[in-house]
């Protein structure tokens, strides 16, 4: 049950697969376009891209040709050839292509790779020949092109990129593809991007009336409507329920401070691009909080604190605001300013195992809730290179946490991947990616052991034997930010909510104007009860009525005409599509509150 291993992507036959696929791409783009410069072209996630300077612009309808040149290309059989060269050689290979000289001084000069990415060591130079195309590429790759499948290829789209990345340079057009070892896979892939498609929160988060943005409000500070406000409520609900049960205390504290504190945290100087800039109010500077943490480190340090005391608990719902780049900002899963669903728990050593996998099931009592039943847990361990420069510069401390971390996950039977060099710079962490219903990945949550940030703040307690100690801190955050939870949320359900978080419960449709006062009536009666209805009173026929609460995806829909009227029934029609007419009022009650109090999957 412990330790998994997981085969690393780079390594994979997938990989294999796209890389060589990009080549084939890059070659059939040659062969029609002689003038091309091509630069780049690694495999990404579910494919492959490749970056070019083409002679003439093309659009979308130009990768039909291109793709089925390709299939020709792979049906050739063509080994992949390596060959290392010296730079003078390469240049000879490459000197009508300008960006691959380019890159062949950084791979001579060292630090970079051929894809121009920071490099440790100094690489060799090679090549890999196939057919006609030679690219600038340490593989690997697969035997022959025969190894790619033709019929599990797919190009994708045209977008423009600027050659490194970099504004300045000149944009370059990039040609996304994709590549799996089987059509079916294939097949499987081009569905679940549909389906995501029609499940992109953006999309759905409109339709629904969850959240919106504004210029005048600037870009990454989501509105949150009415209907997204609920969700927030209720998982806030579900936060404090949780938490108040496991121990934890709750805290407030202000969204801006002085500079002193960052400085002592040590996000300032080195965060502080992901920071707004500050203010200065009576000739001192202040910041807008990127995370909550320093404040409640101050909190912790508030007053002396023993080994009775621990472990302390502190959780708060913060709102922090981040620099994120406008280019990068992205529906809900990049924003601006964000409600984290925070804590910080100051425990001593002993208490470490415990307090860790106290979290561990939290995370695992959300899923089972959520109905997420694919995650991984992710151990991100420090890198010796790495010391002093990204982490902290305390290597027996490093080794004694991560230990007490795996110990920790292996003794509680969770499964989890190991991860070199991607710890947070004052301690490890796992990360959790989570599985939408389709199968996408997302990273929501962490939950990071921090064993230097406590000293900076000079926090202690009195242990059992009289001496100050220091205590370790888990930072955790099982529901991410509201932003980031609600957009995973929106997709995962599809927007059809389980009854506790749909924003409105209960749609009350009067068939004629004369049940409008019963249809009120019975708003009311379900109000007192904590149940969010509504009636529609409006003018339009009772079929429009029903088609709008079904595009606003209410679980509930309660029919009543003028039998129902006399009688005190409804007609029930759930959004599942199932029906139960003229039944007591006060029967469909009992279900709703059922549903609504259990937090229930079901309607
Ligand atoms: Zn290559
Ligand atoms: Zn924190």
């Amino acid at each position: 049950m412990s330790e998994q291993k997981e085969e690393r992507y780079e390594e994979s036959q997938l990989y294999k697969i796209r890389h060589s696929a990009a080549h084939v791409m890059a070659q059939a783009v040659l062969e029609f376009y002689p003038e091309t410069k091509y630069t780049i072209g690694p495999p990404v996630e579910n494919g492959f891209y490749y970056d070019f300077e083409l002679p003439e612009k093309i659009t979308e309808e130009d990768l039909e040709k291109i793709e089925k040149r390709m299939r020709q290309i792979i049906s050739g059989g063509y080994p992949f050839v390596k060959k290392v060269v010296t730079a003078g050689e390469a240049r000879k290979i490459f000197a009508a292509q300008p960006y691959k000289l380019e890159l062949i001084d950084g791979l001579e000069k060292g630090g970079t790779d051929e894809y121009g990415n920071p490099l440790a060591e100094k690489p060799e130079i090679s090549i890999y020949q196939s057919d006609t195309f030679t690219d600038l590429c340490r593989g690997p790759h697969v035997e022959t092109t025969r190894q790619i499948n033709p019929s599990a290829i797919k190009l994708m789209s045209i977008a423009g990129a600027y050659w490194r990345g970099d504004e300045h340079n000149k944009m370059l057009t990039r040609i996304y593809g994709t590549a799996w070892r089987t059509p079916d896979e294939l097949k499987n892939y081009l569905k679940m991007l549909e389906e995501a498609k029609a499940r992109d929160h953006r999309k759905l988060g409109k339709e629904l009336e969850i959240y919106t943005y504004d210029d005048e409000v600037g870009p990454g500070l989501p509105l949150w409507l009415p209907h997204g406000a609920v969700i927030i409520e209720e998982l806030e609900g579900l936060a404090k329920e949780m938490e108040r049960k496991a121990g934890y205390t709750q805290v407030r504290t202000p969204h801006l401070t002085k500079e002193d504190l960052f400085l002592r945290s040590g996000h300032l100087p080195y965060y502080a691009e992901s920071m707004y800039p500050p203010m200065e109010m009576e000739g001192t500077k202040y910041y807008i909080k990127p995370m909550n943490c320093p404040m409640h480190h101050k909190i912790y340090g508030s007053k002396p604190r023993s080994y009775r005391d621990l472990p302390v608990r502190l959780s708060e719902y913060g709102t922090c605001y981040r620099y994120e780049k406008s280019g990068e900002l992205f529906g809900l899963m990049r924003v601006r300013s964000m409600q984290m669903n925070d804590a910080h728990i100051y425990c001593s050593e002993e208490q470490f195992e415990q307090e860790f996998m106290g979290v561990i099931d939290l995370y695992k009592k959300y899923f089972d809730l959520f109905s997420i039943d694919k995650f991984v847990m992710r151990f991100s361990l420090h890198s010796q290179a790495g010391l002093g420069k990204k982490y902290v510069d305390n290597e027996r401390l490093w080794l004694k946490t991560e230990d007490m971390v795996r110990r920790a996950m292996t003794n509680g039977g969770v499964p989890f991947v190991e991860k070199q060099d991607e710890a947070a710079f004052y301690g490890p962490k796992i990360d959790v990616q989570i599985m939408s219903a389709i199968g996408r990945e997302f990273t929501l949550a962490t939950n990071q052991v921090d064993f230097a940030v406590p000293e900076r703040f000079d926090l202690k307690y009195m242990a059992s034997d009289g001496v100050e100690k220091t205590p370790l801190c888990i930072h955790r955050a099982p529901l991410a930010t509201h932003e980031r939870f609600i957009g995973f949320l929106l997709e995962h359900y599809a927007g059809n909510f389980p009854a506790w978080l749909s924003p409105e419960h209960v749609r009350v449709i009067p068939i004629t104007d004369s049940q409008n006062e019963y249809a009120e009536a019975t708003v009311r009666q379900l109000r007192d009860l904590d149940i969010r209805a509504s009636a529609d009173i409006s003018a339009q026929r009772m079929n429009a009525k029903i088609r709008d609460a079904q595009l606003m995806k209410v679980p509930y829909m309660l029919v009543v005409g003028e039998n129902e009227a006399k009688a005190g029934q409804v007609s029930l029609r759930v959004r599942d599509g199932s029906r139960a007419d003229n039944i007591p009022l006060a029967e469909f009650i009992a279900r709703a509150k059922d549903r609504i109090s259990r937090r229930a999957a079901e309607l």
